[in-house]
């Protein structure tokens, strides 16, 4: 007897035509987040199943399969040879290691292997039959049971046998709904967004903008190492880190200082949608949430909005309470990263009172006292391009 994980996935399945592209592209993805474990994927009936793994590896292999974006949950799974008396007790281990106080249940059986005696539905019957004996306080549900007890009959003279489901992540598999730039600072709300639109199936990238040497270089490798801790659930990530200190000198000496934010966060977006277009990303990202501070009124939003000629900005926080956006980020792991003490160039040289309800007009008015077209374009030379 050994054991084996079967993965399953969502929303896949309402995918029509397009289904196999979503299915391949779910098989890389899981293949990438296991290549450091000897072990072979294969795609069964609608599903996917990992073998030939080390069973001390179990633990982590299925810690990272939870963070693969596809798939809504896994069970590990009895592999025996194909034999009755085997399969009942097999069963019955099966819900021995769970917890079935007041619980409903069905058998589920697939008959691949005609050569076995009994057919599915006369077999699920027997099998029901003997963990009822066994487990008095069960009752069986065949229309929403808590537990279903699957058990695979292959043609290859192997049965599968199993029924504890654990939840994976959800979503759609990374990379299909395209590529996107998500704007990564080094506070905790980005990395969130980022999370959620990967959850979403997009690939994520980032872009980073630093002021070297009013920001420092610790503030630049917390951005590396959060978008570190991002890869595990989006597969790798090309960050572009910008130098953003000229251009803050620039409007700290020549626009009004109520206005820098606003002028700071537009000329971030024009150089953000350079790099989307340079490199066919389809959307930026933000962390920002409705009201959070002076830069996320909807005036403010609005005023940055309004640079955006060619791809779209989403926002997956926006509705979010700072509370819960913690709680994801403790979730996934990039909350601790997020406390560390840094400092973020939005405050390097912050204004006294930036101003709330800010307008496009006064903003480029502000602008018109800047050579933007250069210093966007000089920025854009002069980004480093990091893999993580
Ligand atoms: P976060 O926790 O993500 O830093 P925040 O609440 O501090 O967000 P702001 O500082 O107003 O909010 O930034 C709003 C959004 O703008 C951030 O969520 C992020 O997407 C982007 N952003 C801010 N600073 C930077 C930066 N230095 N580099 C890249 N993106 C940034
Ligand atoms: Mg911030």
């Amino acid at each position: 007897m050994k054991k084996v994980i079967l993965l399953r996935y969502g929303e896949i399945h309402l995918k029509g035509k397009n289904r196999g592209t979503f299915e391949n592209m779910l098989m890389e993805n899981i293949r990438k987040s296991v290549k450091d474990f000897s072990c072979k994927i294969v795609r069964i009936a609608g599903r996917y199943l990992v073998t030939n793994f080390e069973e001390n590896q179990l633990e982590m292999l299925i810690e990272k399969l939870t963070k693969v974006f596809g798939l809504v949950s896994l069970s590990v799974a009895f592999e025996i040879e194909t034999n009755q008396e085997k399969i009942e007790e097999i069963a019955i281990l099966c819900l021995k290691n769970q917890n079935i106080l007041n619980k409903t249940f069905k058998v589920i059986t697939s008959r691949a292997d005609k050569t076995f005696p009994i057919n599915s539905d006369k077999f699920s019957a027997l099998i029901g039959e003997k963990v009822l004996n066994n487990f008095p306080s069960l009752k069986v549900d065949l229309h929403k049971p808590d537990i279903e007890l699957f058990i695979d009959i292959r043609e290859n003279k192997k049965t599968y046998i199993l029924s504890e489901k654990i939840k994976c992540v959800g979503g759609m598999p990374v990379g299909s709904a395209g590529q996107g730039l998500l704007m990564l600072s080094g506070g905790i709300d980005s990395p969130v967004a980022g999370y959620m639109m990967a959850k979403r199936g997009l690939k994520i990238n980032a872009i980073h903008f630093h002021s070297f040497p009013y920001t420092s270089v610790q503030a630049k490798e917390k951005v590396i190492k959060l978008a570190e801790i991002l890869t595990d659930f989006t597969g790798g990530i090309k960050l572009f880190v910008v130098p953003f200190t000229k251009i803050q000198e620039q409007i700290h000496i020549k626009c009004n200082e109520n206005y820098m934010i606003s002028i700071m966060r537009r000329i971030m977006i024009r150089i953000a949608e350079k790099i989307c277009e340079k490199n066919n990303f389809k959307t930026i990202i933000t962390g920002e949430s409705l009201g959070q501070v002076a830069s996320q009124t909807i005036e403010s939003i609005t005023v940055t909005n309004s640079v955006l000629k060619t791809v779209p900005m989403m926002r997956p926080l926006i509705a979010f309470d700072k509370t819960d956006i913690i709680e994801i980020a403790q979730k996934i792991g990039t909350f601790e990263t997020s406390i560390l003490p840094y400092e973020d160039c939005c405050t390097v040289f912050l204004p006294k009172s930036p101003i709330i309800k800010p307008t496009i007009k006064n903003a480029e008015k502000q602008e018109s006292f800047l050579d933007i077209e250069e210093l966007v374009n000089e920025a854009v030379e002069n980004t480093e391009i990091l893999r993580v």
